[in-house]
């Protein structure tokens, strides 16, 4: 049996429409996902003792035999990050974060409208292919920060909390090369309550030793 599998999306495929359009969403799901997912599964098919969960394989990426390494880097980070991206998107936003993830944001970035200016800054000016983030750290700072390929926060001892896939293959279909349009239709689109039960983990567990809730 494998042990990595594609997990189904939360909502249909044109649920996120008009940001999101059926076919992005499609292709994206059903064959870049699950591309990251065989990939993974061939990749550590000859190593049954490396066939850890994604997190904990991201969390020691440096444990891992120089030939493998940049296999799983790309592909259990593509697993992971897709993951944690369709949990962190719903056609039924709330406007943004409340109670202590509210607070928390506010307090870090003066405003949650300021922290969206932010956010939304990082993930337009980055160059390549990547990931935007809202992170925290064991402590409960947090940052926001943009990755390339498919690094994840978890491989540098962060807890990610909410994410933006800013790959064109994510966007291009619709918006073409119009990034900003993409992001400000993201903003109607956000799981907060999602985003505030992984920010209610990392205040109650930490951010290094807790149950991540990414992969199905
Ligand atoms: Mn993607």
């Amino acid at each position: 049996m494998k042990p990595y599998k594609l997990p189904a999306l939360p909502f249909a495929y044109n649920a996120l429409e008009p940001t999101i359009d059926e076919m992005t969403m499609k292709v994206h799901h059903d064959e870049h996902h699950r591309g990251y997912v065989d990939k993974l599964n061939d990749a550590l098919e000859p190593y049954p003792d490396l066939q850890k969960r994604v997190e904990e394989l991201l969390a020691s990426l440096h444990t891992l035999p120089v030939d493998l390494k940049d296999d799983v880097a790309n592909n259990a980070g593509g697993h992971a990050n897709h993951s944690l991206y369709w949990t962190i998107l719903t056609p039924r936003s709330q406007r943004g974060p409340s109670g202590e993830l509210g607070s928390a944001i506010a307090s870090k970035f003066g405003s949650f409208e300021k922290f969206q200016s932010q956010f939304t800054e990082c993930a337009a000016q980055h160059f390549s292919n990547g990931w935007a983030w809202l992170a925290s750290d064991a402590h409960g700072a947090l940052s926001v920060f943009a990755t390339k390929d498919h690094e994840s926060p978890i491989s540098r001892a962060l807890t990610p909390l909410l994410v933006l896939d800013v790959w064109e293959h994510a966007y291009y279909l619709k918006h073409q090369n119009r990034r900003a349009e993409y992001i400000k239709g993201f903003w109607k689109i956000v799981n907060w309550k999602e985003v505030g039960k992984r920010w209610e983990d990392v205040r109650t567990k930490g951010a290094t030793n807790r149950e991540w809730k990414m992969t199905g």
